[in-house]
């Protein structure tokens, strides 16, 4: 079995990060090197490698991740927000956990687009 990722052992208590929101099957947290004033990632508690696989597998899993993403951008912003998802190593993707970017306001010099 593979390792669990750094997202599953934040999830998990194992790596120090707060838990902004959750839900059964979604939870979010804070960027740790953040591109934009509010920089949160929404992430499924199942560990597809990436949006697509995330989108075939489970489509209503990804519109929880997208009414995940609206709510914090209400609750942590104006409510208007970039939703980005990296997708393999040569689009800048890190970690290989799918990962929602949630970008609020104006981005500074960033690797992210
Ligand atoms: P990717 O490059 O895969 O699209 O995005 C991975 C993101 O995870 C990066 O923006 C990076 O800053 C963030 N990240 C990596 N390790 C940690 C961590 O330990 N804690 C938090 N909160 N974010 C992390």
């Amino acid at each position: 079995m593979s390792e669990p990722s750094i997202f599953t052992r934040i999830l998990q208590g194992d790596v120090p990060g707060e838990i902004l929101a959750e839900t059964e099957r979604v939870f979010a947290i804070r960027d740790i090197a953040p591109q934009a004033p509010v920089h949160l990632l929404v992430i499924p508690k199942t560990p597809y490698v990436d949006v697509t696989e995330l989108a075939a597998a489970d489509p209503a899993l990804l519109a929880e991740v997208v009414a995940m993403a609206k709510r914090l951008a209400e609750e942590h912003a104006d409510g208007d927000f970039r939703l980005l998802f990296n997708n393999g190593a040569g689009a800048g993707q890190t970690v290989f956990h799918v990962h929602a970017h949630v970008l609020c306001g104006p981005l500074g010099e960033t690797s992210l687009v």
